[in-house]
């Protein structure tokens, strides 16, 4: 056999890919991969079925329907009061992994240096390899999740091509300020760095909190690729469907290679979607999502996990075992999965380096049923 180069530095299939499958031979409910439980708006299901009858089977236009992309920028006027333009800027994309790939892609060259914040979400590591690149993982404060910018003023150097931004954070919950933006637009003023701006979970924040776009920060824009995922918003991650936004620059050298990578995306969702985000009433994620949360973490309350922080956004809360057992997090996630049917997500596999700080991540998506069998479940686990 001709040996094939290896592209990138994990080893193994991705955590979720493993959670899942174990959940499923275990027979453990699924906390661990994130994706809702509960069927989508009953209008954006029908608006899939009238596409396809309607006869929208054939190829959309490489950067996509300019129907979605219209109905995208004025969902981003009326929630971000910004002005985007639908044929210059947006691009929609089979999902947000997709949309990061290409966007490091527009940018990087071998030897470049990708600034990332860990935890992080696991694709970054592989994309930014798979072009040559280096990934330059900065660890996030814990138990607050906050950036040490001492930290990212020290990494950046003459090799340094991007930073990716995750707001509301994946597996963390935490969410970006104002002044995390302004401090991060400070630090890149006199260089060539490009932010790759992930937002697939930005209209997922609670408490009264708002999620600031870095398409609202008129300096950093400039300078920016943002990346949504339809999944997040309209509870339908099994779609794969999101968008890229980025100066008309930045778009062109985007959609170089998007013509061919996919050249274009399924043409009924992305009717589907138009209709749909038009429509106006579209079901809204945020207070869904906020119930959710607050319902999980009062049955928490129940259990011996010990959680530091309640998730300001997102669809993850994470729980620290430290007062349950002092396995590592791999393998206490597999014993829960295992002896007490709950899968989770080890918080190290999203670490370089496999830190592990006894945590564990919970996706609360779910429905207050799968919630709850989930928690009574943990409340059979005792405190040492
Ligand atoms: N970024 C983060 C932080 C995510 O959690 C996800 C969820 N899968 C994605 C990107 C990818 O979204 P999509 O399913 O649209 O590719
Ligand atoms: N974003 C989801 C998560 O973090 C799932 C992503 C995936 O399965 N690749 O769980």
């Amino acid at each position: 056999m001709i040996q094939l180069p290896a592209k990138h530095s994990a080893t193994g299939n991705t955590i979720f890919s493993v959670m899942s499958a174990m959940a499923q031979q275990y027979n453990a409910i699924n906390l661990s991969q994130g994706f809702p439980d509960f069927n989508i708006d009953e209008q954006l299901s029908q608006f899939l079925a009238k596409a396809t009858t309607d006869g929208y089977n054939q190829y959309a236009p490489m950067p996509g329907l300019p129907l979605l992309r219209q109905a995208i920028a004025a969902d981003l006027h009326r929630r971000y009061n910004i002005g985007v333009d639908a044929d210059a800027e947006i691009t929609v994309t089979p999902g947000a992994t997709y949309g990061i790939y290409t966007a490091l892609s527009a940018v990087l060259q071998p030897g470049d240096e990708v600034i990332i914040f860990e935890p992080a979400y696991d694709s970054y590591i592989p994309n930014i390899e798979m072009n040559g690149a280096k990934a330059i993982p900065i660890a996030l404060t814990v138990p607050d999740y906050g950036v040490d910018w001492n930290k990212v003023k020290e990494a950046i150097t003459p090799a340094t091509k991007a930073i990716v931004v995750n707001t509301p954070n994946n597996p963390t919950g935490a969410i970006w300020s104002k002044e995390d933006w302004d401090t991060l637009a400070e630090l890149v003023r006199d260089t060539d760095l490009v932010i790759v701006s992930d937002e697939v979970y930005e209209q997922l924040v609670f408490d009264g909190a708002k999620h600031y776009s870095v398409l609202e920060h008129a300096e950093l824009r400039a300078r920016s690729f943002a990346l949504y995922s339809f999944g997040k918003s309209y509870n339908n991650t099994g779609w794969k469907m999101g968008y890229a936004v980025a100066p008309a620059e930045y778009t062109v050298a985007f959609r170089r290679l998007h013509q061919f990578l996919v050249f274009t995306v399924n043409t009924p969702a992305q009717y589907a979607l138009a209709w749909h985000i038009a429509s106006g009433s579209a079901m809204q994620v945020r207070p869904l999502m906020e119930q959710k949360r607050n319902y999980f973490l009062e049955l928490m309350k129940q259990t011996p996990f010990t959680i530091h922080q309640p998730a300001k956004g997102s669809y993850f809360q994470l729980a620290s075992y430290e007062r349950i057992s002092d396995l590592p997090d791999m393998e206490f996630a597999q014993w829960l999965t295992q002896e007490h049917g709950v899968a989770t997500i080890p918080v190290s596999a999203f670490y370089h380096n496999k830190k592990d700080d006894k945590i564990v991540r919970f996706c609360f998506a779910k429905k207050e049923e799968t919630l709850q069998l989930a928690v009574e479940r943990l409340t059979k686990l005792s405190a040492r």
